[in-house]
């Protein structure tokens, strides 16, 4: 089963509690805090792995969670923070955030990327003493660690993509130009993984070519090519287009062509106007007048137009330095921009409410999503400072603190941010 895409649910670690702890010594009733800090939660990490070619392993496991943070205890004594989860995935995933579509990430490199950090410990009550709070009885809860939904796109890496129906020699040109090894058999749809093949034209030159799999079943009859296989080849920065030169099928290459074309055109205009070479392959098979009927009508239409017999390798050669020829004058493999997560989409999860707890005359307020603004708030940035006030004060946490008789001055803690209310 070949699977590109994939919807995951990914959590990563909270941070481990900070620890209430007093110091106990001999004859000492009571000793200064040592309450230590809890540990960091693991990081929710994806990575390349160059030996994977499908999302194959993420159509059963749909969750992934890092671990938690340890608390801290007495003495001191900090929590030990977690490991981080590492996710492996094929090289040209592209990872989106499911709501608002972003792209997070383009696993394209070896970089490995951190999709949801984990929460930060909170502290322990050694941090809290003040001089007119010498025994304070609070610590802080770690942050919790990020969540989001995702999906995983498989969207091949490759200059150049092959198009063309069932049966009509794309597995045997890759093996016979690459040291791709693909299934070749004379039934539709043996193709179920995509195949990369390296062509190498020596003195160190080299390109990318994809064999994709075949064309959904029915495709003739009008069903399409369907968006699972055209996603592909989205990336490529040029397609060949293979026909079986003789319709040796009993069906015709125009109409082929024109069929592939149209589902192009429908899935994405850019797409299908992408630089694309016509290659007649079979015409071992083909019957006097077939092939030239065939040239003048891709000609026509503007296209590049070779022949080929791929299994004895006629013709391969030519097509080969061909594409490369082409190659030299187009931009590289598409690769997609970061994507900024839209404001909305965090302010929309206000309804989730919040909860104020008042201890030793600090104010703690307690609301998961306003985490994931505070994550994203530079608080060194005077317009990102006045969004996040913007925020408390429309999810009404500000009236709610005024409430609960809160006076100018008096310390508010959310998670990391400590200030002092002002009107
Ligand atoms: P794909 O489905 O497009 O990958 O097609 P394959 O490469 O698997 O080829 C389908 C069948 O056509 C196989 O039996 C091949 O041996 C055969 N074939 C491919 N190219 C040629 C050719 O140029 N001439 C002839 N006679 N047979 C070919
Ligand atoms: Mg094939």
């Amino acid at each position: 089963m070949f699977v590109d895409i994939a919807k995951i649910k990914i959590k990563a670690g909270d941070g481990g509690r900070g620890a209430v702890s007093f110091r106990r010594e001999k004859y000492v009733a009571a000793g200064g805090p040592d309450g230590g800090d809890g540990g960091r939660g693991g990081n929710i990490v994806f990575q390349v792995d160059s030996n994977l070619s499908t999302l194959a392993d993420f159509r059963y496991k749909r969750s992934y969670k890092a671990k938690n943070g340890e608390p801290g205890q007495g003495g001191r004594k900090n929590g030990k923070s977690a490991e981080d989860l590492i996710i492996k995935v094929p090289r040209g995933t592209v990872i989106r955030e499911v709501e608002s579509g972003a792209v997070m990430s383009d696993m394209s490199d070896d970089e490995p990327f951190i999709a949801a950090k984990g929460g930060r410990g909170g502290w322990g009550n050694t941090h809290f003493s003040t001089p007119t709070r010498q025994v304070p009885r609070f610590a802080k809860d770690g942050t919790p660690g990020e969540e989001w939904d995702v999906t995983l796109e498989l969207k091949l890496l490759a200059d150049v993509g092959l198009l063309g129906f069932p049966n009509v020699g794309k597995s045997t040109f890759i093996s016979v130009v690459s040291e791709a090894k693909p299934i070749i058999a004379d039934y539709h749809f043996t193709t179920i993984t995509p195949v990369l093949g390296v062509v190498d034209l020596g003195d160190g030159n080299s390109f990318v070519i994809a064999d994709i799999p075949g064309l959904i079943e029915g495709a003739s009859d009008g069903v399409g090519l369907g968006h699972e296989f055209l996603r592909h080849v989205e990336r490529c920065r040029m397609l060949v287009h293979i026909l079986d030169a003789a319709g040796s099928e009993g069906r015709d290459p125009i109409e082929d062509f024109e069929a592939i074309n149209r589902e192009l055109r429908k899935f994405n205009e850019e797409l299908a106007s992408r630089p694309q070479i016509v290659v007649a392959n079979k015409i071992d098979l083909a019957e006097d007048g077939q092939v030239e009927r065939l040239r003048k009508y891709i000609e026509d239409k503007g296209y590049e137009f070779m022949t080929m017999c791929a299994p004895i390798a006629e013709g391969t050669k030519e097509v080969i330095n061909e594409v490369w020829k082409r190659l030299a004058d187009l931009p590289p493999v598409k690769r997609y921009e970061t994507e900024k997560i839209p404001a909305t989409f965090f302010e929309k999860k206000k309804d989730d409410g919040f909860t104020i707890r008042v201890e030793d005359g600090v104010y703690f307020v307690d609301a998961p999503w306003l985490l994931k603004i505070l994550a994203r708030t530079d608080l060194d940035d005077y317009e990102s400072l006045q969004y996040f006030e913007r925020v408390l004060q429309s999810s009404g946490i500000i009236a709610a603190l005024v409430e609960k008789g809160i006076q100018e001055g008096d310390t508010v803690s959310i998670y990391d941010l400590e200030f002092d209310f002002v009107y």
